[in-house]
């Protein structure tokens, strides 16, 4: 069987400890089973998205002993791929638009039912306001549209599943039951206001276009991967093996986030550190 597998930063920031875990992970992994390791380039966000942060990116994966093949993808190019991905979500009647806002969001769930989860992989989860009764007809506004879950999970008419060779953050594994995918993350935007298509959209469509088997990732993207598993099914496109490996905390347990320049590889560099100082550290 062919492996290949890709690493899919987005040029927002500093690559820090989990991006170094993630990326030698899935270099190591193509490496060992003669496979190919791509680089792709999520610039989806054009506001957040910098070239600054881009050749940092090249620069401090080189540096790390990572390559891959020329040329590499980046999804600002593929818009008018994402767009017709959205056409077909649409004329399944998936989809509908839908204006609110986060503060509109947090209004309407102010009052939760008892016991239902509040925060899915995108934040709060949507209370539905917009969603209509029917699909709607005609052509696809242009305008943000979000997924009708219920109705998605009817259409597709099974569970979403997948093969995990990790573990979702509670030891879960690749079996998804479509109550648990309308509860736990509900109807996500896939298209959104001035960003066009979703992560979520773009990453499976991209992730087919690349012929991706195995798709190495944080253990904080499990519940996306759910939303990914599913619309792959929609769109009738192949489902990747993916493992979810642990994340990298500081000291106080804490994740590590983008704006954390301590750790950015970039600052462990300038210290004087080794590629092999930072394999070491992050117990590889
Ligand atoms: N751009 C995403 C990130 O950096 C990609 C993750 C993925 O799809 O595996 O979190």
């Amino acid at each position: 069987m062919s492996f290949i597998t890709r690493f899919a930063p987005s040029p927002t920031g500093p690559l820090h400890l989990g991006h170094a875990y993630s990326a030698i992970l899935a270099h190591d992994s193509a490496a060992r089973e003669n496979g190919t390791f791509l680089l792709r380039i999520d610039d989806l966000d054009q506001t957040r998205s910098r070239p600054e942060w881009e050749t940092q990116i090249f620069d401090d994966l080189s540096w790390l002993g990572l390559s891959w093949p020329q040329p590499i993808l980046r999804q600002s190019d593929r818009l008018p791929l994402y767009a017709s991905a959205l056409e077909t979500l649409w004329d399944q009647g998936l989809l509908y638009p839908c204006s609110c806002s986060r503060a509109d969001i947090r209004a309407a769930v102010s009052a939760p039912q008892e016991g239902a989860p509040l925060h899915g992989p995108d934040g709060l989860i949507y209370p539905g306001t917009c969603r209509p009764a029917h699909p709607p007809s005609g052509p696809m506004p242009d305008s943000p549209l979000r997924l009708d879950m219920a109705r998605a999970l009817a259409h597709l008419g099974r569970a979403p599943a997948f093969t995990e060779t990790g573990a979702g953050p509670d030891g879960e594994t690749g079996l998804i039951t479509p109550s648990t995918m309308t509860r736990t993350v509900g109807d996500v935007a896939l298209a959104r206001p001035g960003l066009g298509a979703s992560y979520h959209l773009s990453v499976v469509v991209d992730d087919a276009d690349q012929q991706i088997t195995h798709v190495i990732r944080g253990r904080d993207l499990f519940s996306a991967t759910q939303i990914h598993v599913l619309l792959q099914g929609l769109l009738g496109l192949p489902t990747p093996i993916y493992h979810h490996h642990r994340l990298i905390r500081d000291e106080t347990g804490k994740r590590l986030a983008k704006r954390d320049d301590a750790r950015a590889i970039a600052t462990y560099r300038a210290e004087g550190k080794t590629p092999q100082d930072i394999r070491a550290m992050l117990g590889l």
